[in-house]
């Protein structure tokens, strides 16, 4: 925890030395005495440890100085730091001047110049006043403090990429707090650069203005550039079928890295609650499940990049070589393609207009606690919606799940259909379909088309979260690897065509079970064509896709 702070300033060197010597020598256990020998550069300091989110405890000024006096300067250090105690250092002309200081400019109390002994002029009464002081501090926040609005899709992803990446962070809404007296002076501290936002503040005291995932993720040390660019194996993706090739593949001795979009845990990290994955008899969260995946992961010395995106792919011989969105290259012996399926759009006038602000693709971990009290919807029948509705009825006032066919039946495990009914929170809307999303900066109300009845209906939502299902994204990849007709990777035997082996193919012996039509490219998880999925068999293909890359590597 950083100490708070002693602020003295004089012009006189002589005086300054000698004031923070003896506050330094009393008090610098406990707090950081700091001196400055102008009252411009003092405010400035004020206003560097405002942003810093420091605490002063003192500020001590001499009464005669150029430009700005010693009162003049603690009224305006009193606007940026309020709870500090205030004190002036006058010659014994001036005492007549800080005696009416004290009365009309709220300072705490005047010292005498000299003060020698300190013992008996200085400390006794400033051991009172940090007393004082003490008795209503509380330490302030130490990391990374975000300020924006809610319904900002710049702050949302951020906002996201923060949680889904688990670092710590503190969240403030320019808006919402607008009247509570810290942030405002905060923003005015900040000035015109309050404006771009989300302005995301350091414990170093410095600040990124519309900070941005790539900037932010360099700052707080996620590595999003590799120190070597050649790796046995690289994993394409950090869902649950990644992170088990990560952790198998670097466990038996190869040299792994992962490459990661937006934060490992994929699909799966957004998930509230699975409860069907083996071992875990009340279910755990996907956030849970990454961040445990990771550090098993890491343990194995797993290089993981993250926030970075495979844009290409080639080959070279027997190297693949991977093209990442910085305009990097690394290459590889194996390459394992983990990349899951992304969130289909709904197409509707709006929706696209506030993505970000009211519309949400997902499980939207940062966004749940700000529905509190608010009614919003779900849109979609499967599991991921259910979990998702579950998860909001824990602070929405209302949810309603907008299901295009008769109920959930048909498309929705039985126990969370059961969870459902027990939740009274939730309402069910069976035959619904959104048809435009409506509001000025953010979304404020749906139109929904009710099939039965043939009737459209407006009405309030202060979010909506999107579960229609979801789709691979593997153009990067096409001309090289073999994909379905929607876009899902081939591999084994769906290769295997009349009995004969894919077009190109050179080896004595078929595709692997799991591998593509390139020799040491595999496909695991959602991505590939025909798995299941689900959690445990992403993490199965994962797990099992690196047996047949040792058999692979050991005829490269
Ligand atoms: C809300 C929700 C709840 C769910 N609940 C359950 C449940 O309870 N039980 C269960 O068994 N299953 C559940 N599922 C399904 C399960 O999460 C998925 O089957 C599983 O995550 C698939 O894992 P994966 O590793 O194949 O892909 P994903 O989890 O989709 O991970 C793929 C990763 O690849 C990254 N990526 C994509 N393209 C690139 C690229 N070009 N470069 C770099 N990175 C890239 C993505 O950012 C993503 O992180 C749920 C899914 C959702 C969405």
């Amino acid at each position: 925890m950083s100490k708070p702070i002693l602020l003295s300033v004089d012009d006189d060197s002589d005086v300054l030395r000698a004031i923070e010597r003896d506050l330094r020598s009393r008090y610098g256990a406990e707090y950081r005495v700091i001196g400055s020998d102008s009252p411009d550069a003092a405010m400035e300091i004020l206003k560097q440890l405002k942003v810093r989110n420091d605490s002063v405890a003192l500020l001590l000024a001499d009464q005669r100085m150029p430009g700005m006096n010693g009162v003049e300067f603690l009224q305006e250090g009193m606007r940026v730091f309020p709870d500090a105690k205030r004190a002036l250092l006058t010659a014994y002309a001036d005492t007549s001047a800080a005696i009416s200081a004290i009365n009309e400019a709220n300072i705490n109390f005047f010292f005498m110049k000299p003060w020698d002994p300190p013992a008996d002029h200085l400390y006794p009464q400033l051991d009172d006043l940090l007393e004082d002081w003490k008795a209503s501090y509380k330490p302030t926040f130490e990391g990374i403090r975000v300020l924006g609005t809610r319904w900002s899709p710049r702050c949302y992803e951020l906002r996201d990429f923060l949680a889904r990446n688990h670092v710590p962070y503190q969240w403030t809404d320019v808006e919402i707090s607008a009247n509570d007296p810290e942030t405002k002076r905060l923003l005015d501290v900040l000035g015109p650069e309050a404006q771009s936002l989300p302005v995301v503040l350091f414990p170093d005291g410095t600040k990124l203005l519309e900070g941005a995932p790539p900037e932010v993720a360099q700052k707080v040390g996620l590595r999003t550039r590799a120190q070597t660019n050649f790796y046995d194996l690289a994993i394409i993706g950090g869902g649950p079928a990644g992170l088990a090739a990560a952790v198998y593949g670097a466990s038996e001795g190869l040299h792994t890295v992962m490459i990661e979009r937006e934060a490992p845990g994929g699909q799966a990290g957004m998930s509230s609650r699975i409860e069907n994955y083996l071992g875990f008899p009340t279910g755990l969260s996907g956030g849970d499940l990454a961040r445990r995946a990771v550090v098993q992961a890491q343990r194995f010395g797993v290089v993981i990049l993250a926030p970075q995106e495979a844009v290409s792919v080639r080959t070279e011989g027997s190297y693949r070589i991977v093209k990442l969105a910085d305009g990097n290259e690394l290459s590889c012996h194996a390459l394992m393609v983990a990349t899951g399926v992304q969130w289909k759009r709904l197409e509707a006038p709006g929706i696209e207009k506030f993505h970000g602000a009211g519309v949400y693709y997902g499980g939207g971990a940062t966004e749940a606690l700000s529905c509190k009290g608010e009614n919003v919807y779900v849109v979609g029948g499967a599991n991921s919606a259910g979990q998702a509705a579950m998860n909001f009825a824990k602070y929405a006032e209302k949810v309603v799940m907008l299901v295009r066919g008769d109920g959930l039946a048909s498309t929705m495990s039985q126990y969370l259909i059961d969870q459902i009914k027990e939740t009274p929170k939730i309402q069910v809307w069976s035959h619904a379909s959104v048809s435009e999303a409506h509001g000025d900066t953010h979304l404020e109300e749906i139109s929904v088309m009710c099939s039965d009845t043939n009737k459209m209906e407006r009405v309030p939502a202060a979010a909506m979260f999107i579960f229609i299902g979801a789709q691979p994204r593997t153009e990067w990849l096409a001309g090289l690897v073999e994909r379905d007709d929607h876009g899902f990777l081939l591999t084994g035997p769906d290769l295997i065509r009349d009995g004969a082996r894919p077009k190109g193919w050179a080896l004595d012996r078929d595709p692997f079970l799991l591998e593509t039509n390139v020799p040491g490219i595999f496909g695991v998880g959602d991505v590939r064509h025909g798995s299941v999925k689900r959690v445990a068999s992403g993490v199965g293909e994962g797990s099992v896709a690196v047996q047949f890359i040792h058999q692979y590597l050991s005829k490269v």
